[in-house]
């Protein structure tokens, strides 16, 4: 079984817009820059801004982290991003997801410029994705697909069954295995809680997109030989015996279905990575759209 580390794939990501920012500098021009909005103090969410700061830092982009406690009231947090549209030194908008009850999401979602929607959540983003356009990809389905394409997985005419429907992942990850793209041109199952038959559906699937949330929940019994698993899940898991009281679990139960997979993402240090590396290259989109210089 191939194991689509994502600590490899990842860094060979890096290393192209490593380069890429490396020549924007000694060409004189500035790095660039992507904007992370962190409301409140949960955990998951804290790791995940972290690791795209980090991330900037490692590959010469300028960061700019904008905290706030969960007490804000949308109106600050949507002048904040109607500022952030405005600056013209900023490039990409994150807001990390979720936020406290008193705000909307789909109205944060709104806000952002679509210019700077590097998040692709931005209906124009959507909409623009689902008719085949040049748009920004949300990070995970775009990770996913950079992932596909470092280990040159073929997708054509393969039978995908993509496992959630949310508006993050598996809707746009069915409608970018269905599309007409390189890692694209499968048929495509989407499934979800009311889905009736799905370990039928999943056992005739040459590629499995997992991304429902539940840890550890498809298992050998459920997948053909030789099928592409991909484990986009990430719960955190109570035990007492790990160093931080919790492990982190994907919906693949990886133990038995390696032995049955043809190639098969670990949790960590699979798509999770993959996702960062997608908001990078969207953010290096963003910066050359910007500046009118278009590349693919
Ligand atoms: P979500 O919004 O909660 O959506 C979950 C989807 O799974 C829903 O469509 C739901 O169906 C479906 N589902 C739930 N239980 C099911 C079942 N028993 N059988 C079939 N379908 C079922 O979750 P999400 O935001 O897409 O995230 C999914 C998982 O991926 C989570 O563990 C999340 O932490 C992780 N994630 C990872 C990354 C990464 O970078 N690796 C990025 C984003 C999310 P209904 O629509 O009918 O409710």
């Amino acid at each position: 079984m191939l194991l689509l580390d994502g600590k490899v794939a990842s860094q060979a990501v890096k290393k192209e817009l490593m380069i890429a920012t490396g020549e924007l500098i000694d060409q004189g021009k500035r790095p660039p820059h992507l904007a992370a909005v962190l409301v409140g103090n949960n955990g998951a969410s804290e790791t995940y801004v972290a690791g795209k700061v980090k991330f900037c830092a490692e590959i010469g982009y300028q960061s700019t982290l904008v905290r706030y406690a969960d007490t804000i009231e949308e109106k600050e947090l949507l002048d904040k991003i109607a500022e952030l549209n405005k600056d013209d030194t900023v490039d990409g908008i994150l807001v990390q997801l979720p936020l406290p009850k008193q705000i909307s999401e789909a109205k944060v979602i709104d806000s952002i410029s679509p210019d700077k929607d590097v998040d692709g959540f931005h209906p124009v983003s959507v909409g623009r994705l689902v008719q085949g356009l040049d748009t920004f990809i949300p990070a995970t389905p775009f990770g996913i697909l950079l992932m596909l394409e470092h280990f040159n997985l073929e997708t054509k005419g393969k039978h995908a069954v993509v496992i959630g429907r949310s508006n993050i992942v598996g809707r746009p990850m069915s409608i970018l295995l269905s599309s007409h793209i390189k890692y694209g041109n499968c048929t495509v199952t989407l499934c979800h809680s009311h889905t009736k038959n799905l370990a039928e559906l999943t056992q005739q699937a040459d590629i499995v997109v997992a991304a429902l949330g539940r840890p550890e929940f498809v298992k050998a019994n459920m997948i053909k030989e030789g099928a592409i698993i991909i484990d986009v899940g990430i719960t955190r898991v109570d035990d007492i015996s790990a160093p931080k009281g919790y492990r982190i679990k994907g919906d693949i139960d990886f133990k038995s279905v390696s032995e049955k997979a043809s190639a098969l993402t670990p949790v960590p240090g699979g798509v999770g990575l993959m996702t960062i590396a997608g908001l990078m290259k969207n953010t290096m989109n963003a910066y050359l759209r910007r500046q009118e210089q278009v590349i693919d």
